[in-house]
C-alpha cells in the first residue's frame, strides 16, 4: 500500500524538524511520496517563509529594496542545508532569482512558490528521494481549476520507482506561468498526489495530534478526535473549527482515500482518521464527535399574525435579503414569526435598508433585531436517531444557567445547532464538552 505524506510548515521549519520528517519516512517503506510546505515558524514570534516571500515581492513592486527580507529567506534555507551537511548549491539559484526579481521579472505567484520549491529540493537531497517539481505535474486550466486527468497521469509517470518529494502549493498554467493555490494550499497538492497515485492513505503531518474535539483556547486540553467522517468534518469546518478546508480534501474524498492527520512531533500518536464511513468504530460510545461554533451573529425576527400559513411569505422575506446580496444561515420560525440568522458583519452595513424593505414588503406587526449571538454546533453522526441527546445537551446548558436563543437541527441529525448570547459562548462549549466527554 502506498502512503502519500504531506508535511506542513512547522514540520519543515528547521533542521531538527527535517530529521523528524526523515525518521517518519524511513520508519515505513510505504511512505514513498512526500509533499512539503515552505518553512514555517520555529517559535510563535518567528516568520513564515511564505509571508516573507510575499513581503519581498511587494517591496520590489514599489521599487523598494528587499535585500534584508530576501536575506532572511535565503539564510533560513542555507542554515538548514548546512546543519544537515547537504551539498546542494542553493546560492546560484538564489542569485538568479534575485537578479530577475530586481528586474521585476518574477510574478507574485512565482515568488510565493519558492518556499515550497526550496523545501522540496532540500528534503529530496536529505532523503535521497527524487525531486519532482510541481510544475511537472500540477497543471491548471485557464480558469484556475486543476486539470486532474493530465496532472494525475503526469505524476503517475514520475512516481514509479524511487521515492519522490514534490513541493506543495503551486503548479503551472497552460502558458507555463507558475500559479499558486490559495494560502494553505499544500494540503490540496497532497490530496491531488494521493488521488493521482490511488494511495491507500493520505497522511497530513502537522503539529497537533489530529483534529481536536473543541477549541483549545476554550476547553483545556481537549481530546483529539480519533475518527471523523468527511460529512462531519464539513460540518465542523463550516461551523468554525479550524480544520482542513473542503477544497483541500475533495480529491481524496472523491476517491474514497482515507485521510490521516498526524503530528510530526509525536509520530506514534495515531492522530485523526477521516473517511466516508467507518465499518467498525474504535469508540462507538462517543456520541458527540466535536463541538464548535462561531460568534457575532444577528437575528432578525419578523412578527406577523398568521405568518406561517400564508403562501409565499418566506420567499418574500428572503427576496429582500437576496436583493442585498446576503445569504442567510438559519431560518428558525414560530407560528406568527420567522427569524433570520445572519453573521453581523454581513448584515450590519445593510440593516436599515433591509428592515425598511421588509416593512414595505410585509407590513409586519413587529420586527426585532438581536445582536451578539453565537452559534454553537455539536457534530456527530452517532447522535442521529438516538433519543435523548438533545435532552442531555439542553439539560446541561440549563443547569449551567445558559439561556438558549435558537435551536436548529437538520433532518439528517448530523448536528445540533443552537444560539446563545456571545457572553455565554465559551461556557456553552465547555458545558457540552464536560457533559459528553469527561
Ligand atoms: N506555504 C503556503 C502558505 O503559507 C502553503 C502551505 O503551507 O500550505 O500558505
Amino acid at each position: 500500500m502506498l502512503k502519500v505524506t504531506k508535511f506542513g510548515g512547522s514540520s519543515m521549519a528547521d533542521a531538527g524538524q527535517y530529521r523528524k520528517v526523515r525518521d517518519i519516512l524511513m520508519s515505513d517503506k510505504e511512505r514513498r511520496v512526500a509533499i512539503v510546505s515552505a518553512a514555517g515558524k520555529r517559535f510563535s514570534a518567528d516568520h513564515k517563509i511564505t509571508d516573507l516571500l510575499y513581503l519581498c515581492h511587494a517591496h520590489t513592486q514599489y521599487g523598494v529594496a528587499c535585500d534584508p527580507v530576501f536575506n532572511m529567506i535565503t539564510s533560513r534555507y542555507l542554515e538548514i542545508r548546512d546543519e544537515l551537511g547537504l551539498k546542494l548549491d542553493l546560492e546560484s539559484d538564489f542569485a538568479a532569482l534575485k537578479a530577475r526579481l530586481d528586474k521585476k521579472e518574477v510574478s507574485q505567484d512565482e515568488m510565493a512558490s519558492r518556499g515550497e520549491y526550496y523545501s522540496a529540493k532540500l528534503m529530496a537531497a536529505y532523503l535521497d528521494f527524487q525531486f519532482v517539481d510541481a510544475i511537472e505535474w500540477v497543471f491548471f486550466n485557464i480558469d484556475g481549476t486543476v486539470n486532474k486527468e493530465e496532472s494525475y497521469a503526469a505524476l503517475r509517470s514520475k512516481a514509479a520507482g524511487k521515492g519522490i518529494v514534490t513541493p506543495g502549493f503551486y503548479g503551472k498554467m497552460p502558458d507555463g506561468a507558475i500559479r499558486t493555490f490559495s494560502r494553505g494550499g499544500s494540503d490540496i497538492t497532497g490530496a491531488l498526489a494521493a488521488a493521482a497515485l490511488d494511495a491507500g492513505v493520505y497522511e497530513n503531518w502537522t503539529d497537533v495530534s489530529g483534529i481536536l474535539m473543541a477549541d483549545p483556547r476554550i476547553v483545556e486540553n481537549p481530546q483529539p478526535i480519533p475518527e471523523i467522517t468527511y460529512d462531519e468534518l464539513r460540518e465542523m469546518a463550516y461551523a468554525g473549527a479550524n480544520v482542513l478546508h473542503e477544497g483541500a480534501i475533495f480529491p481524496v474524498r472523491e476517491k474514497d482515500i482515507p485521510l490521516n492527520i498526524r503530528n510530526t512531533n509525536d509520530p506514534v500518536h495515531p492522530g485523526t482518521m477521516i473517511r466516508s464511513h467507518f465499518e467498525t468504530e474504535t469508540d462507538p460510545h462517543r456520541i458527540i464527535t466535536g463541538i464548535t461554533g462561531k460568534k457575532d451573529f444577528s437575528i432578525i425576527t419578523v412578527f406577523k399574525r398568521g405568518l406561517t400559513s400564508q403562501v409565499g411569505i418566506l420567499r418574500r422575506i428572503l427576496s429582500v435579503l437576496e436583493r442585498h446580496g446576503i445569504s442567510v444561515e438559519f431560518v428558525p420560525n414560530g407560528i406568527d414569526n420567522v427569524s433570520l440568522v445572519i453573521p453581523t458583519a454581513t448584515v450590519a452595513p445593510h440593516l436599515y435598508s433591509i428592515l425598511a424593505d421588509i416593512q414595505q414588503e410585509l407590513s409586519p406587526d413587529n420586527i426585532v433585531v438581536q445582536d451578539q449571538i453565537s452559534i454553537v454546533t455539536a457534530v456527530g453522526h452517532r447522535m442521529a436517531f438516538r433519543p435523548g441527546v438533545s435532552g442531555q445537551i439542553f439539560a446541561a446548558l440549563g443547569q449551567a444557567g445558559v439561556n438558549i436563543r435558537m435551536i436548529n437541527q437538520g433532518p439528517d441529525e448530523l448536528n445540533i445547532i443552537f444560539g446563545v448570547k456571545n457572553e455565554d459562548f465559551a461556557q456553552a462549549i465547555r458545558v457540552l464538552y464536560n457533559s459528553f466527554v469527561k
